[in-house]
């Protein structure tokens, strides 16, 4: 899966058991795209019915993704809370840390973002880490340093099995996406600021998200150093996630 390119869908707080299945059958009918690994985040409470409907899929490989975890380790008095293990017991492979959304409703900080990976590691998840600037950086020109900032919480750690998702803010939902040259810049920062924490770069894939849909993924997919893509609206249509994965296939 290391060497493949990512198609991970984002389903946010969509979906009820009826309506996923009807996407995941969709999803599950697409011929085999083996260049393709793909990763569905449903909200936490449908991660079974993601792992029950795919760990055997005919021809693909389907990581089902959690959304976000718990920042405590092991178990204990946190109501609400979800741990790693739990998530990795319920079906998850890999899960999602900083999606801007978590720091623009929850607050959440970086320190916060350390203490997820190190829990999504020790529990044998792939962290997903999503970084981006948001519009005024970018227009102030500090996206590199924002970016660098956020990164900064994979320093040290010992694992080279993680993944990024480039997602600028002011792409996400918004349906303005960066351009080809903005992308391949910001990816190639991306990769290099990754390396010099040390990190072998084995098994790290890179993905572009924000606005990314059926008619620009092929452009984006041609990018330098996009290794993948992480799709919120538009994993919501069976269609559109699906033309999204055939358009990875053929990168
Ligand atoms: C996201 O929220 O991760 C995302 C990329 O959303 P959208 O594709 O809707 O911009």
């Amino acid at each position: 899966m290391w060497n493949k390119k990512w198609v991970v869908g984002n389903w946010k707080m969509n979906g009820r058991l009826h309506e996923n299945d009807t996407l995941l059958s969709e999803i599950l009918a697409l011929p085999p795209q083996p260049n393709v690994c793909i990763g569905i985040a449903p909200p936490a409470v449908y991660l079974q019915q993601v792992r029950n409907a795919t760990q055997n899929a005919p021809h693909n490989t389907i990581l089902p993704c959690a959304q976000d975890l718990s920042r405590f380790p092991g178990t204990g008095a946190y109501t609400g809370e979800i741990s790693a293990a739990m998530l990795k017991d319920a079906g998850a492979q890999a899960v999602l840390v900083g999606h801007s959304e978590r720091s623009l409703y929850f607050n959440e900080t970086n320190d916060e973002r350390r203490q997820k990976i190190e829990n999504a590691l020790a529990a044998g998840l792939i962290p997903l880490l999503c970084v981006g600037e948001n519009l005024q950086e970018r227009e102030n020109g500090d996206e590199k340093t924002t970016v660098a900032r956020q990164l900064s919480v994979l320093k040290g750690l010992q694992t080279d099995t993680f993944a990024i998702a480039y997602e600028p803010v002011w792409a996400i939902g918004t349906g303005k996406v960066a351009n080809k040259e903005q992308i391949a810049q910001m990816h190639h920062f991306i990769y290099n600021e990754v390396l010099s924490f040390g990190n072998s770069g084995a098994n790290i894939r890179i993905l572009y998200g924000g606005s990314v849909n059926e008619t620009n993924a092929a452009e984006i997919f041609s990018a330098a150093h996009v290794d993948g893509a992480l799709v919120g609206g538009a994993s919501l249509s069976g269609k559109q996630f699906s033309a999204i994965i055939r358009a990875a296939e053929q990168a």
